[in-house]
């Protein structure tokens, strides 16, 4: 692999992992603390007040888990659902289709609702779902908030009203991993009883902690719950000790980072943060639009509204090489995109513009990517830098 320059700056835009902001990375590597010492267990304290402002809860509990999204998942199962049970996966995509397999793998039976193509999920027929579960055997419905795979953030509440629409007792377990920090998300609010966070998307941390917000109405569940469990088990973790809270050694260095990236997040203020993520989604939609004019390019999602403020999933016609895009970009313009996932992943990139991203991180991320079309002699439509910016002004 040859750059053009060794050491120059190197933008990174998929959509996890993502840039790591200075603070953050100071953090990392500080010295750790013996286990016993009081700065540590004020740190973990700061930490889990933080990430219930951000969740927007103060009634579920935060296990904060040395893991990636995957772990969440299995996290969410291994609590709440019993052996043979049953769970409603939310078709969305690619995330949710594997969260869902998954389930399966640990011996749940999955019910799911249809992906549609360039569409976020479908409440009506979770309440279908639900409707026809007379028996009330499923234990949750798992959603995925924004799936990373479509570019779509789904309606949460909708999702709520469904259940209740159907007069179901069943849990909504939500993954926010993609969307907490760049999209509202309101955990009591929205009547969501299990939230799922990683790390390394808009928290702007390296990948390595994966986060579960549980309800009293989950925790009561996950109590009778026999599925057998240990590093996972919420009960197990309910506790100021923190070798139980962690079942083992704190990762000290990375609720450093946690700690300095929640006090960005926070001192920017939730809204703003939200305000600045849809600002810069538009520029790239901006950008995407007048690209698509050259009868090459599209975007994945077919209603604007639904395109999501953290990824944009970009199709490629045939007799174009995503993966071409995706090599110039990253070694001729320093910029890093990410590749499809799913049954039509091949014909796919992501822009990632999540977590610390602001102007002059997405107008180099856009620009990188017109010369890559241009290196590549691919259609694109004339205007997209003009848009972006355009956009970028917008209020
Ligand atoms: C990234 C992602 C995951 C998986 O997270 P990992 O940390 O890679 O295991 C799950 N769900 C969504 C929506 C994601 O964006």
């Amino acid at each position: 692999m040859t750059f053009d320059t060794p050491n120059g700056l190197q933008l990174l835009h998929t959509p996890g992992p993502t840039h790591l902001p200075a603070p953050v990375l100071q953090a990392l590597i500080t010295q750790p603390t013996d286990l016993e010492h009081p700065q540590l267990a004020e740190l973990v304290a700061r930490c889990e007040a933080g990430l219930k402002q951000v969740f927007a809860t103060e009634r579920a509990e935060v296990f904060s888990y040395m893991a990636n999204g995957h772990g969440a998942w299995e996290a969410a199962l291994a609590n709440l659902v019993p052996p043979g049970g049953k769970v409603l996966v939310a078709g969305s995509g690619y995330f949710a289709e594997v969260w869902g397999l998954y389930a399966e793998e640990m011996g749940v039976s999955v019910v799911r609702t249809p992906t549609r193509e360039g569409l976020p999920l479908d409440p009506a027929a979770v309440e279908a779902a639900l409707r026809a579960d007379t028996a009330h055997d499923i234990t949750a419905v798992f959603a995925v908030h924004t799936d990373t795979a479509s570019g779509l953030t789904s309606d949460i509440p909708a999702v709520r009203a469904a259940i209740d629409a159907a007069g179901h007792p069943a849990l909504l377990v939500v993954d926010v991993i993609a969307s907490l920090g760049a999209t509202r998300f309101r955990m009591d609010d929205w009547g969501v009883n299990v939230a799922l966070a990683a790390s390394q998307k808009a928290l702007m941390l390296p990948a390595g902690l994966a986060f579960v917000a549980a309800d009293d109405k989950a925790l009561a569940v996950a109590r009778t719950n026999p599925t057998p469990r240990a590093y996972w088990a919420w009960e197990r973790r309910r506790s100021e000790l923190l070798y139980r809270k962690f079942c083992g050694t704190t990762p000290h260095n990375l609720l450093n980072a946690l700690a300095a990236s929640l006090t960005l997040i926070l001192g920017e203020g939730l809204d703003a943060v939200f305000a600045r993520h849809a600002r810069v989604a538009r520029a790239v939609h901006a950008a995407v639009d007048a690209w698509s004019q050259g009868g090459v390019l599209s975007f994945n999602g077919s209603v604007p509204a639904t395109r999501a403020a953290s990824v944009t999933a970009i199709c490629v016609a045939d007799g174009f090489e995503p993966n071409d895009i995706r090599r110039i970009a990253r070694e001729r313009f320093h910029v890093s995109v990410a590749g499809g996932l799913g049954p039509r992943g091949h014909r796919m990139f992501r822009i990632g513009h999540l977590g610390d991203v602001d102007t002059a991180a997405i107008l180099g991320c856009l620009g990188g990517l017109e010369a890559t079309f241009r290196t590549l002699s691919l259609p694109v439509g004339e205007g997209a830098m003009p848009a972006a910016i355009a956009a970028l002004g917008s209020r």
